[in-house]
């Protein structure tokens, strides 16, 4: 017997004529996902793809997991393949359920018949394969309202399949279907949340960090590089670039008004990721602000902070409350980990009374008491050297 992971697209099937390219880049994705695990054979079909195993030892509930985790895909399940023989399929049905029958009192069977020249109607074959299953497993019932589980029967084009129910998949769209942007990430919950958002829309991700030893620990760079891992798993490979940003800081604490900090510090990193992204042809950036969350994001403090970009500046958790960002870090995984206490550099000379409706005019002005060109510029040099590269 042939088992198959059966992948629908959702989404992506709404795509009209770019539809295809879509779903090229889906298959790419899928593709290099799942080189870890051995060969498979992948066969796209009426808007679903199919994964056929090449050897017997994959082991198909680690796929699952990874597939389960790969945006552009809308639900998936374990199927099994057989030929377009109804007597086969009747056959091969009932010993291949009998697991999950096991567990379950009732049942129903849903057939789908997309291949209307199968000789039997979607009815008949529920009917027929559901006495079967009867049959078989005597402790069970038909319930066609409130099923412990729905059997699903699909007759395709070029075979037959036979399998529980739907796993719901990650969504979205495609990892660089959209392009590309860059991540600011802080150690904190917000910004990983704010990725993952992002690159389910078909984002690929670079991220960007600002250190400030010996203020900030290498433990505090280490969790952010934990928290970038546990994305990729989402997102894919990212290049994270690792800035310096002591003198930076150092020098905003010696020469600007304190109630500023915070707020001159954000403009600085921006105009550094600025620089970065315009080199490396990345065309939008990311950062995890949420209206109103602290001082620096407020209305007047998110406006002086997008002036300094000079490209999109996304920021999926604008309308968000903290609690579903945080039941968002849960289901990703992020949230142990961004929980633990090391300091980021945003912690370090926090303003006691930091200015909440600072009017850009101020802003700039008090960033012009000291010229921080010279030392933006030796942040980003020889950034080659800076750059971590993270793989799935
Ligand atoms: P987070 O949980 O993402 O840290 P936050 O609510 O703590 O968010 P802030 O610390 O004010 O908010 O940071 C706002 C945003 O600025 C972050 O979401 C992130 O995009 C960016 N940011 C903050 N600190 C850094 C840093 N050290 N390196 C890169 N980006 C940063
Ligand atoms: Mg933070």
């Amino acid at each position: 017997m042939r088992e198959v992971i059966l992948i629908k697209t959702g989404e992506i099937a709404l795509k009209g004529l770019n539809r295809g390219s879509f779903e090229d880049i889906l298959v790419k994705n899928i593709r290099w996902r799942l080189k870890p695990f051995g060969k498979f054979e992948i066969q796209r079909a009426q808007s679903a793809i199919t994964l056929q195993p090449l050897s017997d030892d994959i082991d198909l509930d680690e796929v699952c997991e990874a597939v389960g985790k790969i945006f552009g895909i809308a639900a998936y399940s374990r199927a099994l393949v057989t030929e377009k023989d109804f007597e086969t399929i009747r056959r091969d049905a009932v010993v291949y359920l009998e697991s999950a029958m096991e567990d379950i009192r009732t049942f129903k069977v849903e057939a789908k018949r997309s291949d209307k020249r199968f000789p039997y109607t979607s009815p008949e074959i529920s009917a027929e394969l559901g006495g079967d299953l009867l049959q078989a497993y005597p402790h069970l019932k038909v319930d066609v309202r409130h099923p412990d589980m729905t059997v699903m029967v699909e007759i395709r084009d070029y075979a037959a399949y036979i399998h529980g129910p739907q796993i719901e998949g990650a969504g979205g769209l495609p990892v660089s279907s959209s392009g590309q942007a860059m991540l600011l990430i802080s150690g904190g919950i917000d910004s990983p949340v704010a990725g993952y958002m992002m690159s389910r829309r078909g984002l690929k991700l670079s991220a960007i960090h600002f250190v400030s030893p010996p203020y900030t620990s290498d433990r505090a760079l280490d969790k952010v590089e934990t928290l970038l891992k546990i994305l990729t798993g989402y997102t894919g490979n990212i290049t994270f670039y690792c800035v310096p940003f002591t003198k930076i800081q150092e020098a905003l604490r010696d020469h600007c008004p304190e109630e500023l900090f915070t707020i001159i510090m954000r403009r600085l990193m921006m105009e550094i990721a600025v620089h970065i992204a315009e080199r490396e042809n990345i065309p939008a950036l990311i950062t995890g602000e949420s209206l109103g969350q602290v001082a620096s994001q407020t209305l007047l403090s998110l406006a002086a902070t997008d002036a300094v970009a000079d490209r999109p500046v996304f920021r999926p958790l604008i309308g968000m409350d903290k609690k579903d960002i945080i039941k968002t870090a849960r289901e990703i995984g992020t949230f142990e980990t961004s929980i633990l206490p090391y300091e980021d550099c945003c912690t370090v000379f926090t303003p006691k009374r930091p200015k909440t409706r600072p009017t850009l005019q101020y802003v700039e002005e008090s960033q012009a008491l000291f010229d921080f060109g010279p030392l933006v510029q030796e942040a980003i040099r020889d950034i080659e050297e800076k750059i971590i590269r993270l793989e799935w």
